[in-house]
């Protein structure tokens, strides 16, 4: 999986991250080669979702114990191929991180195994499934290997096994799939050979004049949108948001970029809104509708919001790979209109397992005739139902909670109300600000979900006292203010 190769200077030189970047995209590979320095900046959730893959990628060693490494790093690439060649000459039955060159091509294998028919090859991906990239992927490294002279009998993609559920320590054969794909890498071969010839071809070349598309975003957004779309306006085509927007791409071959250049009669009722927002600063508010709403909900009222997290390793029993996690809950509450709001949550500990504790609590708190407010409730019910699932003694309260739980992004998400300064989402991060301009979240240091997720996992990977609290605070601030933001709409609604 450690394929970092992007910086060789030679038309000819390829790797396998290289071939697949080329393969979504000439333009790209061509960029990475001649042109690194207009690449995006790394966000700091990707370089950690890598450092996931790696992790992942050491566990699944663990399928074929007692391997020997041919690191990366530290060895020059001549280095890795002689150790290869050396492992392989002295019989050794498994190989990770073995190391190919073959007609300008090198690639790196994550686990090379002897079997009883011959060397197996295994490509390890942090995903639940085999994606159309990975193919690739593995048929290149396919060639590369027999074409350096090593008889493969058998290529398999290893991916997380997405019913797996953790009953003590991690069951390594469990945990993983090893899906057999060898038909479809020796399929492929003629067209690895094909494209390695068109890659080197266009290496040759000028930059290529290849338009952005839906190839941009494939699987993954390639890191050359910030250069290749920075002539695409805001608000563009490419900004109407929800079920029924139009299919920007096709919009912009008819030369419309701009959405205000956009016919309405092309448009499903909910861009409509978007549309008149942006050409004329255009509220709609459906009061009987959203009245309607209001008589649904009764006090005592609880505002609830969780977050979780959603690891490829399950962390604790019962729980399966990337499943949601609750770690953190937010509530606020009032007995009647107009009474003091009061506030309670939960965070836990680093390093425990969080669900008894913050099941026990919740139940504790919620009495059995609220109505709980949750923005896109279904999140929360799902995170209730796993939580029923893993605490049966708690399962009728539990249920009794999901049965009185209204969902305050109803009137958002059925346009019933809408603001134009919402820009076509309901989401809580763009209804709040438009809603109430003096409540933001811009000051916090957490400000989404995604960061929360990546603060309690940082929180759970120090053991610095103060850096734990100052997490602790970030994320206590940012749910509390989820909650908050939910009694201030509807106060205004
Ligand atoms: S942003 Fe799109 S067009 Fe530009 S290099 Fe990437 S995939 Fe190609």
């Amino acid at each position: 999986m450690k394929d970092n190769n992007e910086t060789k200077r030679d038309d000819a030189y390829l790797s396998k991250s290289l071939f697949v970047r080329g393969v979504r995209c000439h333009k790209s590979l061509y960029l990475q080669k001649y042109r690194p320095e207009l690449k995006d900046e790394v966000s700091e959730e990707t370089e950690k979702r890598f450092a996931g893959g790696y992790e992942i990628g050491d566990l699944a060693q663990g399928l074929f114990p007692g391997g020997v490494l041919v690191p990366y790093d530290g060895l020059s690439h001549e280095k890795q191929l002689e150790m290869t060649v050396n492992l392989i000459a002295q019989g050794c039955q498994t190989i990770y991180e073995a190391t190919f060159f073959y007609n300008g091509v090198f690639v790196k294998a994550d686990i090379i195994h002897r079997g009883d028919g011959g060397w197996d090859v295994y490509e390890v991906k942090a995903s639940t499934s085999v994606k159309d990239y990975h193919l690739d992927d593995a048929s290149v490294q396919y060639y590369v290997m027999t074409g350096a002279g090593l008889p493969i009998y058998r290529v398999f993609i290893v991916h997380i096994n997405n019913e797996y559920v953790r009953q003590g320590a991690i069951e390594v054969d469990k945990l993983f799939y090893k899906e057999d794909i060898t038909t479809i890498a020796k399929d492929k071969q003629a067209f690895i050979v094909e494209e390695i010839a068109r890659q080197r071809a266009m290496l040759k070349g000028d930059e290529p004049v290849i338009d952005i598309g839906p190839h941009c975003e494939q699987n993954y957004p390639c890191d050359f949108v910030g250069h290749c779309w920075s002539h695409i306006p805001s608000p563009s085509v490419f900004d109407f948001r929800e079920i029924g927007k139009p299919d920007g791409f096709a919009l912009c071959r008819q030369g419309i970029v701009k959405m205000e250049d956009v016919s309405p009669d092309i448009l499903g009722w909910r861009q409509k809104f978007q549309l008149d927002g942006v050409l004329h600063q255009k509220n709609h508010i459906d009061q009987d509708a959203v009245q309607e709403f209001l008589d649904s909900l009764w006090y005592p009222m609880y505002y609830l919001d969780f977050e979780t997290s959603m690891e490829a390793i399950p962390p604790y029993d019962g729980i399966r790979p990337y499943q949601q996690v609750p770690f953190q809950y937010s509530l606020h509450h009032t007995d009647q209109r107009g009474d003091e709001l009061q506030h309670d949550e939960f965070l836990a500990m680093p390093r425990t397992d969080p669900r008894k504790e913050l099941i026990e609590k919740l139940v504790s708190e919620i009495p059995d005739n609220a109505c709980i407010l949750a923005y896109v409730s279904g999140f929360e019910i799902a995170r209730l139902r796993d939580l029923a699932c893993w605490f049966p003694e708690h399962a009728d309260k539990i249920e009794k909670i999901i049965e009185n739980t209204r969902d305050l992004a109803a009137p958002f998400r059925n346009y019933h109300i809408y603001r134009w300064q919402q820009h076509g989402s309901y989401s809580l991060k763009n209804v709040l600000p438009a809603m109430l301009p003096e409540f933001s979240y811009d000051h916090l240091d957490v400000q989404n979900g995604g960061m929360a997720m990546d603060a309690y996992a940082a929180m759970n990977q120090t053991d610095d006292r103060a850096e734990i609290a100052n997490i602790r605070k970030s994320l206590l601030e940012y749910c509390k203010l989820d909650t908050l933001a939910m009694v201030k709409i509807i106060e205004c609604l």
